[in-house]
């Protein structure tokens, strides 16, 4: 062969080497996320990239079989050469020179710009390697087989993303300023969203304004102008047997027109029945399907132990909403005489002044929402509850609000009879 062609099947070779070990890089870096958006763009190269990132092992099989080849077809060229030129010396020189040139433009220079430019580079090659990965399908084959003789494959079966590095992802991002830090916590609040059941997010009992089904219906109405409330659960002999939500829409026609022997019991209609159990995502599909607002909720012995509204689910992942009531709520509510909601956002020191009590003050907290968080040592959820003082003085989590305290209830010792 005359030396110049062998020369230049070298650099052939050499240029070869270059394009897979920049597609092994590129096609391996790409990640499914960004193989996705361009797959929605449309185009021949995203298809061919997308089949091939569906087996990243079989990138790797054809990628190196040819790499291999020219990597050993330059070297060979080279020793040829080497020895025509320089003897049995030629050897040493061929192998230095060689292993330079392949490191230099054969692999470390393709390797990191593929590094830089993924996208372009893995969407150039993609038809060519899907093509030689078609070529060289028995090979692969058998190298399956022994991959999968060797348990290597599970390495591949394991989830391709885990949460917990999703979350990384997004504190990341809003470290780098790609997310805002309000989009970071709606995503975090979403990832939670699957986990939350509906005893984390309803409003319990104690706190739900009810109505009898025998109350007359001007008593309803009272309660609806009272408490601004559009709805009430109606209960049947005891708090605990909820049979139905009346709506003050249904409500006000009826006494505007001054019928008589219409009852609460006429006009309340079912409604959505869930266990404190389920997931919130599966209550608000519910509750969406059915389009009404508010669902009832139940504990394991089918009592009625809270309710529980799409605002309520929402509030969720996206935080507090606020509605006309909510704002005009007072800071400190007396449910009875002793037991008191409060906003967790209220001071502890005014609390004390307020209630004539004396809840701990420390240098580590300020609010009720920090005194509860400090003594559970944890992110308070609902339904937790603090004793202060042996028991005397009990602050329980009423509402989570993110993760800050809503709202909490705060039940002190009443004054024996007969003291002061
Ligand atoms: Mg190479």
């Amino acid at each position: 062969m005359a030396s110049e062609i062998q020369v230049l099947i070298f650099f052939l070779c050499i240029l070869l080497s270059a394009f897979f070990s920049g597609s092994e890089v590129a096609l391996l870096s790409i990640t499914h996320a960004k193989v996705k958006t361009l797959l929605a763009k449309g185009g021949r190269s995203a298809q061919a990239l997308a089949d091939l990132k569906r087996s990243p092992d079989h990138i790797i099989i054809t990628v190196l079989i040819a790499n291999t080849l020219v990597n050993v077809g330059a070297a060979s060229i080279a020793t040829s050469l080497a020895i025509e030129r320089f003897g049995n010396a030629g050897i040493g020189i061929a192998t230095g020179v060689v292993v330079l040139i392949l490191l230099v433009f054969g692999e470390i220079g393709p390797k990191m710009f593929a590094v830089r430019f993924t996208e372009p580079v893995a969407l150039g090659v993609s038809p060519i390697i899907r093509f030689l990965a078609t070529v060289f399908s028995p090979f692969i084959w058998v190298f399956d087989r022994l991959a999968r003789s060797m348990e290597l494959t599970k390495a591949f079966a394991k989830p391709a993303i885990t949460e917990e590095e999703i979350r990384g992802w997004i504190e990341l991002g809003q470290e780098d300023g790609t997310l805002e830090k309000e989009e970071q916590e709606m995503l975090f609040n979403v990832l939670e969203f699957g986990d939350t059941i509906a005893r984390e997010v309803m409003t319990p009992r104690v706190n739900v304004m009810m109505i009898d089904e025998k109350d007359s219906l001007a008593h309803a109405v009272e309660i609806f102008k009272e408490t601004g409330f559009s709805r009430l659960p109606v209960f049947s002999g005891e708090k605990g047997n909820v049979v139905g939500l009346l709506n003050v829409k249904e409500v006000f026609p009826v006494v505007l027109e001054q019928k008589a022997g219409v009852t609460i019991r006429d006009l309340m209609h079912e409604t959505y029945f869930t266990p404190e159990t389920a997931k919130i995502d599966d209550v608000l599909k519910e509750l969406q399907k059915r389009k009404i607002h508010m669902g009832f909720v139940l504990d394991e012995y089918g009592e009625f132990s809270g309710i529980i509204t799409v605002e309520d689910i929402l509030e969720e992942l996206v935080g507090e909403i606020l509605d006309e009531f909510d704002q005009d709520e007072p800071e400190i509510q007396t449910v009875e005489p002793g037991v008191y909601l409060i906003n967790g956002q209220v001071r502890v020191k005014d609390a004390n002044d307020r209630l004539g009590i004396s809840l701990p003050l420390e240098a580590s907290y300020d609010t009720l929402g920090g005194l509860a968080t400090e003594r559970l040592g944890h992110i308070p959820r609902r339904g937790d509850t603090v004793s202060i003082d042996g028991a005397e003085i009990t602050i329980t989590v009423i509402q989570m609000l993110g993760r800050r305290v809503g709202r909490v209830k705060v039940s002190v010792p009443l004054p024996a009879a007969g003291e002061g």
